[in-house]
């Protein structure tokens, strides 16, 4: 006997028909024995949907009423599946993040978890219950809902499985693991059988959406035994670990980000803590920064450019220009329509022209690069983003074969 968790993703219970499938699953699981907790996200594009619900009324919402209307949506799955399952006659109840004392900070809509109090699922699993529990939500120290960000119901799954110390904990989601690159995007992408915490949060953190990049990071601290798979097809998924066997391929995979905003201060002054005075301005509203790139001086002054994430652009360039006088630019440019192309391995350390590969394979296809940047384990380039799903297929096929 086991204690899993099990988390089933928005497409996995979009309808009834694919409910009672994850419920065959759960049942399953169940009846082998162990103990079970599942974590669902919202049905299909429910989420979706909430945040255009939301726009009509009021599109400068708060963010705290935002949290509290989406996450209505996991609520809806958690019931819908505990009916299913007690029509099949087995025990079952399902438990909201306030219920299960998920405790976040109040960083609405983008929600840390401090803690889960598992005193609750406890009690239910000793009564050989299967308790369902809504994903992505959490509550604060004021009583208020919370949600943990885009996709955040991978880590509600992580977080219950490291907090009660889970022999494991399955992400089951419509594609049959990790692959080399979006399955859906490049069509000859592989399945890995395994990939380590460190190229799974790099690949997750640039935009392979298939996990959450917090619940990663939380798998890693804490040990989790973690497994993603498909809840359409039976089938071994990919195993996340601390080490994987070795592996020909010095990469893992390919992942591509667009939401990406890059913003160009041209003509600043070629002087000392200019650098200083635009990142200042940037942390003070909480903006994050990703690639940097400083030209060469020409004259007396030389051109900045960084990329944000699209939801801090407006953000950054109000506050920006805000500062011109004190900053000293000539003029500020900006543009949204471009995408981030990384490619991660962790056999990319040892091993030198790997990166030259990735820019040949770009070059064949013709595509330009605008930035670079790069890190022990991965290499990433800013191209536009009409061009960023050709060049993860160039790229894919350079290092995978077409
Ligand atoms: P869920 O609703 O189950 O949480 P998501 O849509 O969040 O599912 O994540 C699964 C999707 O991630 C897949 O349908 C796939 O298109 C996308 N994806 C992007 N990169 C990868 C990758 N490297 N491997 C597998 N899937 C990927
Ligand atoms: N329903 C939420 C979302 O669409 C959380 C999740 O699916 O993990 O982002
Ligand atoms: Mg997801």
């Amino acid at each position: 006997m086991a204690f899993i968790v099990q988390k089933f993703g928005g497409s996995s219970v979009a309808n009834a028909e694919r409910i009672w499938r994850v419920a065959g699953i759960i049942a399953e699981t169940y009846s082998e024995g162990n103990d079970v907790v599942v974590v669902l996200s919202a049905q299909g594009d429910t989420t979706d949907e909430l945040i255009e619900k939301a726009a009509e009324i009021n599109p400068h919402a708060s963010k705290r009423e935002m949290d509290v209307l989406l996450s209505t949506g996991e609520q809806i799955s958690i019931a819908l599946m505990a009916m299913a399952l007690e029509k099949m006659g087995l025990p079952v109840i399902s438990l909201t993040g306030w219920q299960i004392g998920m405790l976040t900070n109040s960083d609405y809509g983008n929600a840390r978890i401090k803690k889960v109090s598992c005193d609750r699922i406890r009690n239910e699993l000793d009564k050989r219950r299967i308790v369902i529990v809504a994903g992505f939500q959490g509550i604060n120290k004021y009583d208020d809902i919370t949600t943990l960000g885009r996709g955040g119901s991978d880590t509600t799954a992580v977080a219950i499985a490291a907090a009660m110390n889970a022999d494991l904990c399955q992400i089951y989601t419509d594609v049959e693991g990790v692959f080399t690159a979006d399955p859906r995007k490049v069509p000859n992408a592989r399945k890995l059988e395994e990939i380590t915490y460190d190229e799974m949060l790099e690949l997750a953190s640039l935009g392979a959406k298939v996990l959450h990049n917090r619940s990663v990071e939380m798998a890693k601290r804490y040990n989790v035994n973690l497994e993603v798979l498909s809840s359409f097809v039976r089938a071994p998924g990919t195993k996340v670990k601390e080490v994987v066997k070795l592996e020909q391929t010095k990469i893992s995979g390919i992942a591509k980000d667009t939401n990406v905003a890059r913003i160009a201060l041209i003509g600043v002054k070629d002087e000392p803590g200019v650098a200083f005075k635009v990142f200042r301005e940037l942390a003070r509203h909480k903006i994050n920064v990703d690639i940097i790139l400083q030209s060469i001086g020409h004259g007396d002054t030389q051109d900045i450019s960084f990329t944000v994430a699209k939801s801090d652009m407006a953000q950054a360039v109000q506050s920006l220009q805000e500062q011109q006088e004190v900053i000293g630019f000539k003029e500020l440019s900006v543009t949204d329509k471009i995408a981030k192309v990384s490619m991660v391995g962790a056999g990319m350390v040892n091993s030198s022209g790997v990166a030259a590969l990735m820019f040949e394979a770009l070059y064949a296809a013709k595509i330009n690069i605008h930035m670079i940047s790069t890190s022990e384990i991965k290499v990433s380039v800013l191209v536009d983003e009409s061009e960023a799903d050709r060049a993860v297929q160039a790229v894919h096929a350079k290092f995978f074969g077409n």
